[in-house]
């Protein structure tokens, strides 16, 4: 009996010191991100070896194999079946609008000029677009939001007619913080929305006005965009509809137009902020021709995973775009668009959170590291991803997107661009407060930046994305050094061949706390059961109960 009693004793005793040695082995195996590995990978793929990182160049094809490789190197899996490839089929769309549009009523013939008065594109894959005598209907912002009860389109068929639609959303402008999200920007705000809307009322062609305020950004910039080549994922059938002119027209011209039909397009506006808004046809037709050239390609995202051990089909993504803008303009002798912080940084920075994780036990949920091609032509290798998602949205717990990181050492707080959307807000916080940070909303949200990089894509499938980063006040130098990096960045780096990596003038401990602040969200998420949601209110909220309705 007191052998074994004693026996029990003992194997109790082992057994306890054998968890505790696992729970320790575990812990103390748990890898951070590395200033080291960050600098390794941030020098090589910002060097000029990789050409600036174009798609369709050189510079594409040792990107994509040096990401591969280093990927197999860890001992991270194949993302897509047994290849780190998927590809990404691209076409590229010169148009050439006529230099004229016409509005004809019986009282009127209205002529615009092509870049003073209007600017368009079509995103229909045809040689030619030609628009005849379609009726154009005021819908006033062009928006349909179920969760803010709104509907421009109520009562009115619009296909084949031509929509003029307002910029921005209603709040915008407005003193009420709780009307759509008052000055900050909804989805709804955005030009992409518009066209995207127009498509799915089934009109010929939406033209926005254009005003300066409510937009962002001058006619000049406007006028810029709309012309040349652009890069476009190419049309599967089921997806293919678009409005067959896409653009703007000017604030003066949108006046008179209005103004020869009888209206004031100052009242209109006003009225369009309201619930009582209907629809009306202005009494115009509208008549337009484009021309089109077209060139194929492909380029590819490169995808891999660490599968995870009791819930491996339930994924978290983390991206990071790989391209940037190549070889142009020379500047100070430079040819080289580099792109070390626009988005070696990010490549860094996942490239050393998958290090990380893969000399770490393995989490329950499976992770995706993601390299997305072409965001700098309009985060083009993220939709596709998001349209023809490898690992199935609704099993997919959250995107956490890493794009120009912090290069200005670390900092006192975490800014969060699009504050306010989901659940993962809280996870942020949580994880910053362990680094001794607080959170920051966006400072610019008016300017619409959740819109603006790769993780809006998930976002727009109902997956809760995250972008987060560093920024306002450094540990030891505070505000002012902040804001005078920053501004010297965006004048003379950004988007420029100066945007180099310089070991001097690189504090690489910025990157490092951000990098490891992501792997703290994701090693956390990776061992819960949790699916962080999209708060009430958010434009986000239905698309995700419909996708996690649909299985
Ligand atoms: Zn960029």
């Amino acid at each position: 009996m007191k052998s074994i009693k004693m026996l029990r004793t003992y194997l109790a005793f082992f057994s306890l010191l054998l968890i505790i040695f696992v729970a320790c082995d575990d812990v103390r195996n748990v890898k951070e991100v590395t200033i080291q590995d960050i600098q390794k990978y941030l020098s090589e793929i910002s060097s000029d070896k990789y050409e600036g990182r174009k798609p369709f160049t050189e510079g594409e094809e040792k990107t994509v194999k040096y990401l591969q490789q280093e990927l197999e190197r860890m001992g991270v899996a194949p993302g897509n079946g047994g290849s780190y490839i998927q590809e990404v089929p691209l076409v590229e769309i010169t148009g050439h609008p006529d230099t004229s549009m016409y509005f004809n009523s019986p009282e009127a013939e209205i002529v615009l000029n092509l870049k003073k008065d209007f600017v368009c594109y079509t995103e229909r894959i045809e040689e030619t677009v030609k628009i005849e005598d379609s009726e154009v209907v005021f819908c006033g912002f062009g928006i349909t939001a179920p969760e803010y009860d709104w509907d421009d389109f109520e009562g009115v068929d619009v296909k084949g007619k031509t929509i003029i639609v307002l910029v921005n959303d209603p709040g915008f402008g407005g003193e009420d913080e709780s009307f759509f999200k008052g000055n900050t920007m909804t989805y709804y705000g955005r030009w992409t929305y518009k066209y995207e809307e127009a498509a799915r009322q089934g009109a010929a062609a939406v033209l926005i006005i254009h005003e300066t305020a409510s937009a962002g950004y001058p006619w000049f910039v406007v006028e810029g965009a709309a012309s040349g080549a652009k890069l476009n994922l190419k049309p599967n059938q089921e997806t293919s509809y678009k409005a067959g002119v896409q653009g703007w027209i000017s604030l003066d011209m949108a006046k008179s137009i209005f103004e020869k039909a009888g209206f004031d397009l100052g009242s209109e506006i006003r009225k369009a902020r309201t619930k009582a808004f209907e629809p009306f046809s202005l009494g115009y037709t509208m008549s337009h021709t484009l021309h089109n050239m077209f060139k194929y390609d492909q380029s590819r995202n490169v995808i891999g995973i660490l599968p995870g051990t009791t819930s491996p089909e339930e994924y978290l993504i983390f991206s990071a775009h790989w391209d940037h803008l190549g070889i142009g303009k020379t500047v100070d002798g430079d040819s080289i668009y580099n792109g070390a912080l626009d988005n070696g940084s990010g490549i860094a920075s996942v490239l050393s959170i998958a290090k990380a994780m893969s000399q770490s036990p393995a989490l329950e949920r499976s992770v995706v590291f993601l390299f997305v091609t072409a965001e700098e032509q309009g985060l083009l290798g993220s939709q596709y991803y998001a349209e023809n998602p490898i690992f199935p949205v609704d099993l997919t717990v959250a995107n956490l997107n890493l794009d120009g990181m912090n290069p200005f050492g670390p900092m006192k707080y975490l800014t969060i661009t699009g504050i306010g959307h989901s659940e993962m807000d809280d996870y942020a916080r949580e994880e910053a407060a362990k680094q001794g940070r607080d959170i920051l909303p966006d400072q610019e949200p008016e300017k619409g930046y959740f819109f603006r990089s790769d993780h809006f894509n998930f976002a727009k499938v109902g997956i809760p994305a995250l972008y987060a980063e560093g920024a306002y006040e450094h540990m030891e130098l505070g505000k002012e050094y902040v804001k005078d990096k920053r501004a010297d960045y965006v004048a003379n780096r950004y988007h420029q061949p100066a945007d180099e990596y310089v070991a001097e003038d690189w504090d690489l401990r910025g990157i490092a706390q951000d990098a490891q602040f992501d792997l703290n969200v994701a090693n956390r998420l990776g061992n819960e059961k949790t699916w962080p949601e999209w708060k009430e209110g958010s434009e986000f909220k239905n698309i995700r109960n419909q996708s996690k309705l649909k299985n």
